[in-house]
């Protein structure tokens, strides 16, 4: 049996698991992401130091990263990741040096899309879109049974504009992101009621506390305004939630079910569905593309 060493870089977060080659999860671990490492050195040297901490169980034969921002996946390059300070960094290069294993590189939002493509929840559809909610909120296109990303551009649904007022780190203002995001929620929640609760807080009293229903009925509200336009563009059978919001299970679908029901008229309406792999569908995905990579090297 192989194993490999999957690490999926937040923007605040490492979150790691050692994956045998079934894709069973044998142990897990997490470290804060590295701040102002614009070099991406401080990263590779906490890549290194993770995966040593994975080894004292089995030995890592590869291993699978992924990061956010726009990305040349082919070249391993991060052309932009705004949260992590890069630009135009061949961060691929830079943690296979440190590390001196065999290295897949990903995205972190198209690599769950693998695991739920793989054997998730998109298994069965040729179009989909996974949309993880997090932090921040991406898209990976699923077209003709393949991930696209347009040479690493597409898929920032995050910065559609849904029409409000709340700026942007990308210098706009009314991103989808900045009202519909878990960051989003707890801003607003702070904004309306002067308490800072996480966004799993909230969803934990929408039936009992007013304020938290009318933050979360308002993210929902302009997270189907977005995905009117995906639907409208791309006609997917399904779209799958992933990242923490998906969590919230039926008081994200049913809402977002009514709104659509209300404003498609021609399109053909999707199955709205949670993510196979919940909250780990992108560390999942990091495994199999350092199993494919073990896979292609021994053939
Ligand atoms: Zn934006």
């Amino acid at each position: 049996m192989k194993y490999v060493a999957a690490i999926d870089v937040g923007g605040t977060s490492i979150k790691a698991a050692l994956v045998s080659q079934t894709l069973e999860v044998i142990t897990t671990t997490t470290a804060p992401t590295p701040q102002e490492d614009s070099t991406g050195h401080k990263t590779a040297q906490s890549l290194a130091a993770i995966v040593r901490e994975l080894e004292q169980t089995h030995h890592v034969s590869a291993v699978g990263f992924a990061v956010p921002g726009a990305l040349d996946e082919g070249k391993g390059v991060s052309r932009w990741t705004g949260n992590l300070g890069w630009k135009d960094l061949p961060i691929k290069e830079l943690v296979a040096k440190e590390l001196n294993l065999p290295v897949a590189f990903g995205h972190d939002v198209r690599s769950g899309a693998v695991a739920e493509l793989r054997s998730g929840a998109a298994k069965d559809f040729q179009q989909s879109i996974f949309i993880p909610i997090g932090t921040g909120i991406a898209a990976a296109l699923i077209i003709d049974g393949k991930i696209r990303s347009s040479d690493g551009y597409a898929g920032e649904i995050g910065h559609l504009n849904v029409g409000h007022d709340i700026p942007c780190v990308c210098g706009l203002s009314g991103c989808l992101e900045t009202i519909s995001s878990a960051a989003a929620i707890t801003r607003e929640y702070e904004k309306r009621t002067g308490y800072q609760i996480t966004a799993k807080e909230i969803l934990g009293r929408i039936r009992s506390d007013d304020h938290a229903w009318q933050v979360w009925e308002q993210a929902i509200a302009y997270l189907a305004v977005a995905l009117e336009d995906l639907i409208t563009i791309l006609a997917p059978e399904a779209i799958i939630f992933g990242g923490g919001l998906s969590q919230a299970g039926t008081a994200l679908i049913e809402p977002l079910q009514t709104i659509l029901n209300e404003r498609l008229t021609f399109q053909r309406m999707p199955q709205l569905l949670i993510a196979h792999y919940g909250v780990n569908a992108g560390t999942i995905g990091c495994a199999i593309m350092a199993l494919d990579l073990l896979a292609k090297e021994t053939a």
